[in-house]
């Protein structure tokens, strides 16, 4: 038999619910938990449309935006490209990339070879005429013949005293020596500008403000072919974007 005198648990409303003590009600809840779906799909979205990480692109960009209103993926520049550098971006680059050029800094191929009695001086002081003779792929050499095939003016004349191609970026879980500890100092016995020494541990330093991103040093990496495996194309060292803006 119930006991009418029973106290009766009542129900909690929504005025009476622990996340009203927050100030919260079932309606903001609603509106809060669609709008954070909105913006995990939107994320999404954005991730999709312009890809996990920005393209580097060939020397001569004024800005993204103003690249990608105006290059019409007509693909010259990169069969102007006398080093393969230069790719079409896939749907793996952003589906509001597809079909723009990038630099591809693990094209393989041949390697990078010295012209016939580079002026390391002359390279340091006017770089961009003076690897015009340096022989191999995957490396931009400023010939600027993108630029010169570009119809549109997506690729506009290169200024090397504020712009860059990105810059060399040290991987220590990749480079060989930091696994030796020393032992590899090919980066730096190559790099036509000079951006990399060998610091008292025996390890290769970047300097930024010498660094345009030419890719040399990534060309020249041994530490792929040092592994067996063959993973991921990332090397020792690697390309990272700057927007080609020249760090100050
Ligand atoms: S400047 Fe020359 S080497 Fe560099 S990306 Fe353009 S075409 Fe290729
Ligand atoms: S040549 Fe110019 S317009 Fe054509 S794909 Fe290259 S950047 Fe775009
Ligand atoms: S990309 Fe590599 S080779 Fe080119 S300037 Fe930078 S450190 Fe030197």
């Amino acid at each position: 038999m119930s006991n009418p005198e029973r106290e009766v648990t009542p129900e909690l409303s929504t005025e009476q619910s622990p996340a009203n003590s927050l100030g919260i009600t079932r309606r903001s809840m609603v509106v809060g938990g669609v709008g954070a779906a909105t913006l995990l799909v939107f994320g999404g979205v954005v991730k999709a449309t312009a890809g996990e990480i920005a393209p580097i692109r060939p020397p001569g960009i004024i800005d993204e935006e103003h690249f990608i209103a105006t290059c019409i993926r007509c693909d010259r520049c990169r069969t102007a490209c006398p080093t393969d550098i230069v790719v079409t971006c896939g749907l793996e680059d952003g589906i509001i990339n597809i079909r723009t050029p990038r630099l591809d800094f693990y094209v393989g191929g041949k390697s990078y070879r010295r012209p016939e009695g580079l002026d390391q001086e002359a390279v340091i002081a006017d770089p961009y005429p003076n690897l015009l003779a340096a022989a191999g792929t995957g490396f931009c050499n400023f010939c600027r013949l993108c630029i010169d095939n570009c119809p549109t003016g997506a690729l506009q004349s290169f200024n090397p005293e504020t712009q860059w191609i990105g810059e060399a970026v040290i991987d220590p879980y990749l480079c060989i020596a930091f696994e030796k500890l020393g032992g590899c100092e090919k980066c730096a016995d190559y790099c036509p500008f000079e951006a990399i020494t060998i610091d008292e541990n025996r390890l290769p330093v970047v300097d930024p403000s010498k660094c345009n991103g030419c890719g040399v040093c990534v060309n020249i990496c041994p530490s792929s072919t040092y592994r067996t495996y063959k993973g991921s194309k990332k090397r020792g060292i690697n390309i990272e974007s700057t927007g080609q803006v020249r760090p100050s």
